[in-house]
């Protein structure tokens, strides 16, 4: 079984976890690098993305986490999470620092000040259909780069076609939180890059040892 950490400084930690564990991960909540260290996959999920920087700088965990996500540690960020992938920030304090790894820019609390939050249908890449999704004070995708698989776009309202859903390689990010409804799709999606991730490791290992 995958060992699938969930950042826990601040944010929706349980509402991951549980939906880690039922798609057959075992989730730990991450708070110090040995416990980053031990995880095949991290998950930073939503909260405030200036309060969980600032607690991971604290921590010393940043510095860790952009070294392992640099490294190839698969990654999920949802919401505040796919601010901290983002390798450009808008609307955001100055000085905010990221992990960065996803050629993407977000634009912090897009839909919105005022809109505190909402719920959307989204077109979604990926088997059965489209997503119900719930947005909080959420980001988009304002522009991607060219290695960047968009996912998921907003279907209808002042967003529509917003990008809202995005993979990279090993990183995937969601403006939405699927935590909190029930479609499971995009856990089950990353389970399946940490899977895959590990595989490929196990591979390069054997492949090492006999050459
Ligand atoms: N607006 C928050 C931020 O900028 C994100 C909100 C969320 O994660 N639900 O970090």
């Amino acid at each position: 079984r995958p060992v699938i950490g969930v950042l826990a400084l601040q944010g929706d930690v349980r509402e991951h976890l549980a939906a880690l564990a039922e798609q057959g991960a075992e989730a730990v909540p991450v708070r110090r690098a040995a416990e980053l260290s031990a995880v095949d996959g991290i998950v930073l999920p939503g909260g405030e993305s200036t309060t969980i920087v600032k607690l991971a700088v604290r921590s010393g965990l940043l510095d860790l986490l952009r070294a392992a996500v640099r490294a190839g540690l698969p990654a999920y960020g949802s919401c505040a999470g796919m601010i901290l992938l983002a390798d450009r920030i808008l609307d955001a304090p100055p000085d905010q620092e990221t992990v960065g790894g996803l050629d993407v820019t977000v634009r912090r609390n897009a839909f919105g000040r005022q809109v505190d939050s909402f719920e959307s249908e989204v077109e979604l890449g990926l088997e059965g259909g489209p997503l119900h999704a719930v947005f909080i004070r959420a980001p988009w995708v304002e522009e991607a780069g060219e290695g960047v698989e968009v996912l998921g776009r907003v279907v209808g309202g002042a967003a529509d076609g917003r990008i809202v859903a995005v993979r990279q390689g090993n990183l995937v990010a969601t403006s939405f939180h699927p935590e909190l409804t029930g479609d499971r799709r995009v856990h089950a999606l990353f389970v399946e890059v940490v899977r895959r991730h590990l595989a490929e490791q196990a591979g390069a290992e054997a492949g090492n040892e006999r050459g």
